[in-house]
């Protein structure tokens, strides 16, 4: 069956607290949910605020290709005919072809809220629906309310759905406004309205119960064709039902046509692109979409997968445009790091025990608190060392750094490094700002007669993480460092209990690995790397 979607990231998606988008983003994301076969996009409400106001003046502009943009309103004010009321005006004005607009459906709403008759509601339901219908609008009624509403009074509930399509509704749309009914009842009240209208019926659920997307596919099931919802499920208060997972269950697990193969495989991409623009991470937990959603740590789980994905994956990740990915991680078997490696052609380059040797070194650093999955020049290193093992660059003999400060003035420290080349033994000292960049200093003035390339290198960000909270300042502590070549970057880490003996081994790291990259131009083992540290 085909079933139509309609998004409204950009209007019930901006009510999400954390959520704000800017008139351009509004515009991009238009275009993307365009792109992507979205039937129906909700812009905003032009009759509450200038910024949607301003939306639908440029979004006339837009050269949408298949989705159908629409403004959203409510009917008319009581106090207001229908064509001097300001609301249904601007409704009007915005120039879309489609048009949504909610009405009460629940008597403790037009009792207690409107305080108005059952009368005259359905009077500012038809009469607003049948207005727009005579503009040429395509009319959505949302039914407001509408599962709270049946359950309280279903008479009057559905009487509010009648006087909206006998208005000349195009579609009525259930909603669960409060998100706070279950997914067992949204479905035999779908069920029961079916039976008594017939035409496009659509549901809107609210995630309040966290039930929201099953709640919109048991809708589907029961006779709904037609689907609401925000792209990554932002939303108000606990958002609206996931697009992304509706869309990719619906076509995937139902059966349905929704966007057709060939544009679900961007799923993934505009659903980051969009969590991009709301300045949000996208959750690495999302399904279908998540960087995590196709990424696997047990060893058992990760053996299995490499023989058969189908064993702890439900789809192929690629039909959402996202991918498997494997993870390093102590919990694991050989699996994860030879996978990576098998797909750039290394594993075989290493012998039985290179390789068991470089799990083990995996494990125990990760054992130590060294975390690899984030510092992919660290993983470079270990795998580079087993490669060609035996070479070492240099050995450290020594070092000092000494930090001091007189009067609360400016500190003042410097360094000295000593250590042990292929000829002979280096010394050298510096003054720096702070004990990485004294410490740094000196590494390279000791390595830069042997290495001069090295000065390419340069530190770009530094972060320490306290890994045993408990033991307060003497608690262990991880540096990550992260470094660039102009070309690209990566950092590495140190754990040690000491601040500075731990950034000291990020950098010996990042030294290292540039010289071993210096030494052999053959780049895979860094895309393996990079492959598997930043996946999608
Ligand atoms: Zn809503």
């Amino acid at each position: 069956m085909r079933i139509s979607t309609f998004d409204t990231t950009l209007r019930d998606g901006t009510q999400g607290e954390a959520i704000s988008f800017t008139v351009e983003d509004k515009l991009a994301i238009a275009l993307k949910l365009d792109e992507l076969g979205i039937d129906y996009i909700e812009g905003g409400w032009p009759g509450s605020n200038p910024r949607d106001k301003d939306f639908f003046i440029r979004a006339k502009d837009l050269a949408l290709k298949h989705s159908r943009l629409t403004a959203f309103g409510s009917t008319r004010f009581a106090k207001n005919p229908v064509d001097r009321d300001p609301n249904v005006k601007a409704l009007v004005e915005a120039g879309t072809p489609v048009i949504a607009i909610f009405g009460k459906t629940w008597d403790l709403h037009t009792q207690r809220a409107l305080k108005i008759s059952e009368e005259e509601n359905l009077k500012l339901i038809s009469e607003t629906v049948r207005y727009l219908k005579d503009h040429g609008k395509e009319v959505i009624f949302d039914a407001e309310h509408f599962f709270d509403g049946y359950n309280a009074n279903s008479a009057f509930a559905l009487r509010a759905l009648e006087g909206a399509k006998d208005a000349g509704a195009d579609i009525l749309c259930l909603c669960d406004t409060n998100g706070g009914v279950l997914t067992h009842r949204i479905a035999e009240i779908v069920a029961e309205v079916r039976k008594r209208f017939d035409g496009v019926l659509g549901i809107h659920v609210h995630n309040d119960s966290e039930t929201a997307v099953a709640s919109t596919l048991a809708a589907v099931e029961a006779g709904v064709t037609h689907v609401q919802g925000c792209m990554n499920g932002y939303g108000e208060r606990c958002g609206n039902a996931n697009l992304c997972s509706v869309i990719a269950n619906l076509e995937l697990k139902l059966g349905h046509t929704v966007l057709g193969p060939e544009k679900l495989a961007s799923l993934t991409t505009v659903a980051r692109f969009i969590a991009e623009l709301a300045n949000l991470p996208l959750r690495g937990d999302q399904a279908f979409v998540g960087h995590s959603a196709f990424a696997h740590k047990g060893g058992v789980h990760v053996s299995a997968v490499l023989r058969d994905a189908a064993t702890y994956e439900h789809i192929n990740p690629a039909l959402v445009g996202n991918r498997q990915r494997v993870l390093l991680s102590d919990l694991s078997g050989r699996g994860n790091v030879l996978y990576k490696l098998k797909q750039h052609g290394i594993a075989d380059r290493l012998t039985d025990d290179a390789r068991r040797e470089l799990l083990e070194r995996i494990k125990h650093l990760e054992y130590l608190g060294y975390e690899l999955e984030a510092a992919e020049g660290t993983f470079e290193l270990l795998v580079r060392e087993a490669l060609h093992p035996g070479v070492t660059f240099f050995d450290l003999e020594s070092f000092e750094v000494t930090t001091r400060m007189e009067d609360n003035l400016e500190s003042k420290t410097s360094a000295t490094v000593v250590i042990k080349a292929q000829d002979g033994i280096h010394t050298a000292s510096a003054a720096g700002h702070g004990p990485v960049n004294a410490l740094d200093l000196c590494l390279r003035k000791c390595l830069s007669t042997l290495y001069p390339t090295i000065a390419n290198v340069r530190l770009t960000d530094y972060k320490v993480r306290v890994l045993e909270p408990k033991k307060g300042t003497a608690a262990k502590v991880r540096v990550l460092i992260e470094w660039s070549d102009h070309q690209r970057s990566w950092a590495t880490v140190g754990v040690s209990d000491n601040v500075i003996e731990a950034s000291w081994r990020a950098l010996v790291d990042a030294i290292r690995l540039e010289l071993m990259r210096l030494t052999e131009a053959d780049d895979s083992v860094t895309r393996a790397v990079e492959d598997y540290c930043w996946g999608v």
